[in-house]
C-alpha cells in the first residue's frame, strides 16, 4: 500500500438528538419522518491517515450509516485504529456500547479522552464493564498537548479545553493538523464570551489567526437565541450562528473556511433554501453536509 492524502470526512452534521429529532411534530421534522433523504445524523468526523489508519471523532448511535457514509467518500477497509471523544453529551456518546460484544466487539481500541471523561468511563456501569472487557483502551490526553494518533499517520491532533455545560465531563475540541491543512473541530461551546476568554483572544477572528487554521467545523447549534418557543434556551447554551456571522460580518482575505455543523432540528439551516441558510452563504461561510470531504 502506497501513501495516500490524509482526509476529513464530515459523518454528521445534525445536534445530538438528530433529524428528525425523537417526538417532534413540528414543521421542522415534518419532512424528514417522510423522506429519509432529509434525516440528519449526529455529529462525527472521519480522519484517514498517510498509513490508512482511520480515526473517529465521536461515537454516534448512527455508528452504521456513518461507516457506510465514511467507505464512500474514502474507501478503506479494515477496524478502527482509534477513537476521540469531545465530551460526555448525548450524542456524542450514545454509541459507545456499539463498540462492545452485542456489536463490533473490538479489542483494545485506544479511546482517546480527557481524564475527566475516563473516570466517567468508570462510574457508568455500562461503559465499565466495557473496560473490563478489553473492548476499549483510555488514554487520557491533556488541553494544549500534541498527540500523534499513530505513528505513520501523518497528522497530529491537538485537544483545547472549551468552556461547555460540563454536568458530565469537561469538552475539548479537536485542532487537527495535517501536512497542508489545520481543521478546528468544535462541535459544541456555551458563549463567544467564554470560549474567547479561556483561550486569550479579544474577538472571534483574532483567535482563528492565533490557532492558524484554514477551516472550522464549528457550533451552529441554533440560528437566533429565540428559537426554542417552547423551553428555556438559557439551559442548552449554544453561540447562535445568527450572533456569529455579526459579528465576524463577511468572510474576508485570511480568514478560515467557517463550516457549521450540530444543527438544531429547529435549525433553518437544515433547508438550503431558507434565507437564513442563504444569508450564511452570501457572507462567504458554509454549512456542512453529511460526506463533505476536506484534506488536511
Ligand atoms: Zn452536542
Ligand atoms: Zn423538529
Ligand atoms: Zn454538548
Amino acid at each position: 500500500m502506497g501513501e495516500r492524502s490524509v482526509k476529513a470526512t464530515l459523518l454528521g452534521i445534525a445536534q445530538d438528538a438528530g433529524r428528525p429529532q425523537a417526538g417532534c411534530v413540528r414543521p421542522c421534522c415534518a419532512d424528514s419522518h417522510l423522506d429519509p433523504s432529509l434525516v440528519r445524523h449526529p455529529v462525527s468526523l472521519g480522519v484517514v491517515g498517510v498509513d490508512h489508519s482511520t480515526h473517529l471523532f465521536e461515537a454516534t448511535r448512527a455508528l452504521a450509516w456513518q461507516f457506510e457514509c465514511w467507505h464512500d467518500a474514502d474507501p478503506e477497509e479494515g477496524p478502527l485504529d482509534t477513537l476521540w471523544i469531545t465530551h460526555a453529551h448525548l450524542g456524542h456518546v450514545d454509541g459507545i456500547g456499539l463498540f462492545g460484544r452485542e456489536a463490533i466487539a473490538a479489542s483494545g481500541l485506544p479511546l482517546h479522552c480527557s481524564s475527566v471523561f475516563a473516570e466517567l468511563l468508570q462510574r457508568t456501569p455500562a461503559w465499565a464493564l466495557m473496560l473490563e472487557q478489553g473492548v476499549l483502551s483510555p488514554c487520557p490526553f491533556e488541553s494544549g498537548v500534541v498527540i500523534s494518533p499513530t505513528e505513520q499517520c501523518g497528522f497530529t491532533v491537538t485537544p483545547l479545553k472549551v468552556p461547555h455545560r460540563a454536568e458530565l465531563s469537561d469538552m475539548h475540541a479537536m485542532q487537527i493538523t495535517g501536512p497542508r491543512r489545520t481543521l478546528l473541530f468544535l462541535p459544541d461551546h456555551d458563549a463567544w464570551s467564554e470560549t474567547l476568554e479561556s483561550m486569550g483572544a479579544s474577538d472571534i477572528r483574532t483567535w482563528f489567526q492565533n490557532l492558524e487554521v484554514d477551516i472550522i467545523l464549528i457550533d451552529g447549534t441554533f440560528w437566533s437565541a429565540d428559537e426554542l418557543h417552547h423551553r428555556d434556551q438559557g439551559t442548552v447554551p449554544h453561540p447562535p450562528v445568527r450572533e456569529t456571522i455579526e459579528s465576524l460580518g463577511p468572510r474576508q482575505e485570511g480568514d478560515p473556511r467557517m463550516v457549521f455543523i450540530h444543527l438544531n432540528h429547529t435549525n433553518p439551516l437544515h433547508d438550503e433554501e431558507s434565507p437564513e441558510a442563504q444569508m450564511v452563504e452570501q457572507m462567504g461561510w458554509e454549512i456542512g453536509f453529511e460526506g463533505m470531504t476536506i484534506e488536511l
